[in-house]
């Protein structure tokens, strides 16, 4: 090692080249093509469009570019904006507590220089020729005059082709289309009165008219909220809420439809949410979500974007006051609608004491509106303190099994054995296809509704039964792919559904794969399907709910990355379909399900590795008492 300050053979620190920077620093902003879409929408707003439009080739891949009839760029400016941390959008620190545009940080543009191959088209409505410039690798490579509308058009082309390890990182084009589509609707959502269309590989997903924001609302997330929704509308000096909530009978198993945007950005918030559901509570059933789209506006002096690479997580300067009137908000527009009783609560009064909470907002005013009732009602034990910060109740932790933790809080745990003889009791018998002498005819037993104690010759299992089931039916769907196909039995009332853009092209996508698995789902036209028929063994009844619930859980399977779209389609459905804890069965479907689950190629586990059950032989039984 050497100190030699003006460098030698054993030094090893270098500075690295301006493009591997860039390009370093490009992940953060850009990870995927839908952050590269949100940005260049983003621009488009900020240079004053009126009209939008989007085209992508190959989920993003290939092309993401975005028109804008906006005020366009200089030819020096066309040129500057690649560089990091070029902006037209502050001058100084202080400007960044007094954001007004979308954009701010002066990075985008230069990330997306940095990994992929640029074109952009650019001419002042004023300016007698536009500008056309290339750029690669942060190099323009070429610049030149050029006719073309006023406005702007930015093309990028071959997103990571100089980063390969994160090109390799990116998932199916059916998934990434999916955060494309869905970014695009958070930024049409937040503005109404912007034309924007979206083409996919030439063909139009979206063509929106500007419109109210209930006319967006339908436009982007279906016909059937018409007419369903309720508008929320506060103006206190502090900040004001609007927008619309989903009548109650409008919620979804799904938690799909809820946007929140904070002076008109949009924002992901738990914490936000959670008012939301508070003011829903007692209106819907625990597991659904209501619609909702809401506004927040407030001084940005009160808020801080700047935490968050992609300004999706905001810092409140007073989160509990803005829980509190997000809630009472909410709870106002339904008790206006009289879908809530108004005496339940008299909020009017509450709701004008936010005038008390008057901008600047000083220490002594804070105190005061803490003190408020209203602020007070809302703040109660089991609501704003006792949510965690970080409750990201959007994660959808638990896939629906529901057995989760279950297994963990079973009494055998406490009998004091060693823990590799727990293990042992699970897995010694891992030899492949062993024989399990079910003793016959025998009495099972069920314990709490959950557990099903099935006697064998010598010794009995305990088998955890939605473990169990969601087994059986992952085999069984997996089959299905291999010349099995489960039966579908023709829905007598075919029911039809109506789906958001989104996930319509979701559905479109798995549809195939549901064929085999019994399920006949007919496109209708306009985001609509019909289902004609059913897995044969599956209750009728609430085709809806399962679909919207399959979508939603398909979308967010956790692990996206490494199970093809048909494996999460085959873990989900085993998931949803499987009987739950807590259904009582009769001594036939006890026997079923056992025989069933030991049939299985891998009985003892479910797919995401819970022990489906457990055996107790006599000789570990006797091992257990009396220590042989
Ligand atoms: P930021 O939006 O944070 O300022 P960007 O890298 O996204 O940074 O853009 C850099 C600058 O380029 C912007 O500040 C703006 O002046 C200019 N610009 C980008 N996109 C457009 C557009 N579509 N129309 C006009 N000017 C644009
Ligand atoms: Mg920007």
């Amino acid at each position: 090692m050497s100190f030699n300050l003006f460098g030698s053979v054993g030094d090893s620190i270098q500075l690295l080249p301006d493009h591997i920077a860039n390009q370093i620093a490009a992940g953060e902003v850009i990870q995927r093509p839908a952050s590269a879409v949100k940005e260049l929408l983003e621009n488009a707003v900020d240079a004053g469009a009126t009209e939008i439009r989007l085209i992508v080739g190959e989920a993003g891949k290939s092309l993401i570019q975005v028109v804008d009839n906006g005020k366009g760029m200089s030819a020096a400016d066309a040129r500057l904006c690649f560089e990091r941390h070029a902006t037209s959008k502050i001058r100084d620190i202080n400007d960044l507590f007094h954001i007004h545009t979308m954009g701010f940080r002066g990075e985008a543009l230069a990330s997306v220089a940095a990994v992929s191959q640029v074109e952009l088209k650019t001419r002042r409505a004023d300016d007698e020729v536009g500008t056309y410039i290339e750029v690669e690798n942060s190099q323009v490579v070429k610049q030149e005059p050029s006719a073309w509308q006023s406005g702007t058009s930015i093309a990028m082309k071959n997103l990571f082709f100089n980063v390969p390890a994160r090109r390799n990182f990116l998932k199916s084009n059916a998934a990434e289309m999916r955060h494309v589509i869905d970014e695009f609707m958070r930024v049409a959502m937040a503005f109404p009165q912007l034309f924007f269309s979206l083409v996919h590989n030439g063909q139009e997903l979206f063509h929106l008219e500007r419109g109210s924001l209930k006319q967006r609302i339908v436009q982007l997330l279906g016909n059937h909220y018409n007419a369903k929704m309720v508008p929320v509308q506060e103006k206190t000096d502090y900040l004001n809420i609007q927008g619309f909530i989903g009548k109650p009978e409008t919620a979804k198993k799904t938690r799909g439809d809820q946007y929140f945007f904070v002076n008109n950005r949009f924002i992901r918030s738990g914490y936000l949410q959670h008012a939301v559901m508070q003011a829903f509570r007692d209106l819907i059933p625990a597991d659904s979500f209501p619609l909702f789209v809401l506004f927040i506006d407030l001084d940005p002096t009160q808020i801080d974007v700047n935490v968050h690479p992609t300004k999706q997580e905001i810092k409140f300067e007073d989160e509990k006051i803005v829980y509190a009137f997000v809630q009472a908000a909410v709870k106002h527009a339904l008790a206006q609608f009289s879908i809530m009783p108004t005496l339940e609560f008299d909020l009017d009064a509450g709701i004008q004491q936010l005038d008390a909470v008057s901008k600047p907002f000083t220490e002594q005013q804070q105190t005061a509106a803490r003190h408020s009732g209203l602020y007070q009602g809302f703040t109660e034990k089991h609501q704003a303190h006792f949510i965690p910060r970080d409750s990201n109740s959007g994660a959808g932790a638990d896939n629906g099994a529901g057995g989760d933790s279950q297994l963990n809080t079973v009494n055998w745990q406490q009998w004091a054995l060693p823990e590799e003889d727990v293990s042992k009791a699970v897995f010694e018998w891992e030899q492949p296809a062993k024989k399990w002498n079910l003793l016959s005819p025998a009495v099972y037993q069920q314990y709490e509704g959950r557990y099903i104690i099935a006697p064998l010759i010598t010794g009995f299992l305990l088998v955890q039964q939605q473990l169990a089931h969601e087994r059986v039916l992952y085999e069984k769907y997996a089959a299905a792919f291999s010349g099995r196909p489960v039966a579908t039995q023709q829905s007598l009332f075919p029911v039809t559904i109506n789906l958001s853009p989104a996930d319509a092209v979701l559905l479109e996508e798995i549809r195939p794969d549901m064929v085999p698995l019994g399920y006949a789902i007919e496109p209708f036209g306009n985001n609509s399907f019909v289902v004609q028929g059913t897995p044969a063994d599956l209750l009728q009844g609430n085709e809806k709910a399962t679909i919207e619930q399959l979508l939603d859980q398909v979308k967010h399977f956790s692990s996206d990355i490494k199970f093809s779209r048909r494996e999460k389609l085959l873990r989900t459905l085993s998931q949803q379909h499987a009987i739950k804890a807590g259904t009582s069965l009769t001594q036939t479907e006890m026997q079923q399900l056992v025989e069933d689950l030991l049939a299985c190629q891998t009985p003892n586990l479910t797919v995401t590795g819970k022990p489906t059950f457990i055996e107790f032989t006599q000789d570990y039984l006797s091992r257990l008492f009396e220590g042989r």
